[in-house]
């Protein structure tokens, strides 16, 4: 027996309507926006990931699944959705007709973590990216599009958390704070942030193992360390957030653990009273160098990911979902071999004006037959012998009042389009 792979998922029955149903909500909403669906491969070059998180990165020193293929060429299934669409955008030279574009994606990501509630190796992620102007106005619209979608999903525990790390300037004059702080405990950080401290000393505001180091709790604040456009930038992002009565948290601490993020940066933390507390359903932030620095045109995007995986389990929790059986619109039964004939026909009748409808294949008597109408629970049924399929008469029973009507093969479907609705 073959089992799944270590932090995989199988999506099937109830839970794949749920993936769905969350698809089909987020689209909607974020359709309204203006953004229009991506659609990038499942892997890519590594150095695109490479160049786009940074080498320091948890994603690329450990969880990304690397592998050569059979031409020697070093690719990666994605971890993570803005480098692939940032790779299309400049690839296929986007930027050239248009002064913003909006895009957003749904798919799979891979990355090699240890799996644990609300985390895979195989996860989900929505996502959009805004290519534009750089404006505070675009940065809370996109902020707004996330929170609309909790909104429509009915997720009411989200606090949006949200800071600025600066323009690279800022980052460059925290950097050397930071490295002040940090000298005297270099010692006693782990091994991954004492790299960091030459190569990248954000990151260590970033570090799991090390987020309890007393040294953590006094280190500086990128705040102070804003120029001056910096926090003019920053403080019309809050401003314009609170004119949209979107409520926010300025944490200090978050500084996103991708190279590519400059000034507005933000997460979507869960603060309900269970096992997902305080996880991250949903983070992003602004990129000013990105796509510059893929060699592309001097353009800024701000963009976020939300974990599907992480969204379908809370809602289950709090029980948000509607109810999503796809009950059919007509069993058909049948009495022989002839009416099951009779009866596939009559379906494919129906199905192909836009009715659902089932039958069994196996069959003839009814008390099987009955089992599956109980299972399937369909507005309406039908017994088909010889007499119905020599009349092309059929008695057409609702299957939730229990009335039944004769109605003849060729009125079938205007009967339905009555009285599906109204009686089912
Ligand atoms: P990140 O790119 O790490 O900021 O991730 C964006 C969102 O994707 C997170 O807020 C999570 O909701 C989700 N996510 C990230 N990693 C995982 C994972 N391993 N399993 C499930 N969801 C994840």
């Amino acid at each position: 027996m073959y089992q799944k792979v270590k932090g995989t998922q199988d999506f099937y029955d109830e839970v794949a309507r749920k993936f769905r149903y969350l698809q089909k909500v987020i689209t909607d909403v974020i359709s309204k926006f203006g953004y229009e669906e991506i659609i990038t491969p499942v892997f890519e070059h590594t150095e695109v990931f490479v160049r786009s998180s940074g080498e320091e990165s948890d994603i690329v020193s450990k969880e990304m699944y690397t592998f050569k293929d059979k031409g020697d060429r070093s690719l990666t299934l994605r971890p993570e959705g803005t480098a692939g669409v940032v790779r299309s955008y400049i690839e296929n030279k986007m930027y050239a007709n248009a002064t913003l574009k909006k895009f957003y994606y749904l798919g799979p990501m891979f990355r090699y973590e240890r799996p644990q509630a609300g985390r895979y190796r195989q996860f989900y992620q929505f996502g959009v990216e805004a290519f534009g102007p750089s404006t505070a106005f675009l940065d809370v619209d996109v902020i707004i599009s996330a929170w609309e979608i909790f909104r429509a999903l009915g997720i009411e525990n989200v606090e949006l958390q949200i800071n600025s790390i600066g323009d690279f300037s800022s980052r460059t004059s925290y950097a050397s704070v930071l490295k002040e702080h940090f000298a005297p405990h270099l010692d006693t950080l782990c091994p991954d942030c004492k790299r960091r401290y030459d190569k990248n000393p954000l990151r260590i505001l970033d570090c799991k193992a090390d987020s309890n180091h007393p040294a953590m709790k006094t280190a500086p604040r990128i705040a102070n360390s804003l120029s001056f456009d910096a926090r003019a930038y920053f403080e019309k992002v809050l401003k314009i957030l609170e004119a949209g009565n979107i409520p926010y948290r300025v944490n200090d601490n978050l500084v996103r653990g991708l190279d590519y993020y400059t000034d507005t940066v933000f997460e979507f933390i869960y603060t309900g009273d269970d096992e997902f507390k305080n996880l991250a359903l949903g983070a992003g932030g602004k990129y000013a160098n990105l796509v510059p620095s893929f060699g592309g045109p001097d353009l800024p995007g701000i963009g976020y990911g939300m974990g599907i995986d992480r969204i379908i389990a809370i809602m289950e929790k709090q029980g948000l979902f509607p109810e999503l059986k796809n009950k059919p619109a007509f069993v058909l039964l049948s009495l022989d071999e002839d009416s099951k004939i009779y009866s596939l026909k009559l379906a494919q009748m129906l199905r192909s004006a836009g009715f659902s409808a089932e039958l069994d294949y196996l069959n003839y008597n009814l008390k099987p037959q009955f089992k599956l109408v109980e299972r399937l629970d369909p507005a309406f049924i039908a017994i088909i012998g010889e007499e119905e399929r020599n009349s092309r008469k059929i008695t057409v029973k609702n299957n939730k009042t229990k009335e039944q009507t004769s109605v003849r093969e060729e009125e079938l479907l205007a009967y339905l389009k009555e009285n599906l609705n109204e009686n089912a």
